[in-house]
């Protein structure tokens, strides 16, 4: 019988709860496990009871959605909310964490990150984890080798769009969206 490793299966269950994201900007998907089981998860969304960047679009400053809280600081929050120690524990997300989970991963005594995609992966935070020992990992992702690239190919495919767009009339450049969209719709 072929079993899925213990990686792979926490990676699944991140890669399950981005599908649950409201932030249309990165689906991202966190679970927090200890002693192989799982305390927490979370993914990328607005506060509870909160309007969705899916229905209302991202309230964006500075570049990023501020209407958004992290998939990995809603797990964490998880655990603050319900009284569930996270010291010592690992933690499997779909991204290389930012900088502001990167400091909460580490001061909730996580010792080992593991992640499926780099992203932006900021060269501060790899320094802070090497600082505090916290173990980090990239692990491949796939078992679910469609859903785990679409976010890629869908921004592969818009990066080359605006690279043509200089090239071609508004209305070409429409129609390639329109095509883009329908694609991954
Ligand atoms: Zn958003
Ligand atoms: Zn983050």
């Amino acid at each position: 019988m072929n079993r899925i490793s213990w990686d792979q299966y926490f990676m699944s269950q991140s890669h399950l709860l981005a599908l649950r994201s409201t932030c249309t900007r990165l689906a991202v998907g966190a679970t927090i496990v200890r002693d192989k089981r799982i305390i927490a998860g979370g993914y990328n969304g607005s506060i509870a009871g909160g309007v969705h960047c899916s229905d209302e679009g991202c309230y964006v400053i500075d570049n990023h959605c501020v209407r958004t809280i992290h998939a990995e600081m809603n797990a964490l929050l998880q655990c603050a909310k319900f009284g569930v120690p996270t010291e010592g524990a690992e933690i499997y997300v779909t991204h290389f964490p930012c900088l502001q989970c990167c400091k909460a991963i580490i001061q909730s005594g996580i010792k080992t990150v593991y992640y499926a995609v780099d992203y932006k992966n900021h060269p501060y935070a790899i320094e802070l984890f090497e600082q505090a020992n916290v173990k980090v990992e990239h692990v491949e992702f796939d078992n679910m080798p469609n859903e785990a690239k679409e976010q890629e190919k869908r921004a592969f495919v818009t990066d080359l769009i605006e690279k043509l767009a200089d090239t071609m009339n508004e209305s070409e450049i429409k129609r390639l969206y329109n095509e883009s969209d329908k694609l991954f719709s």
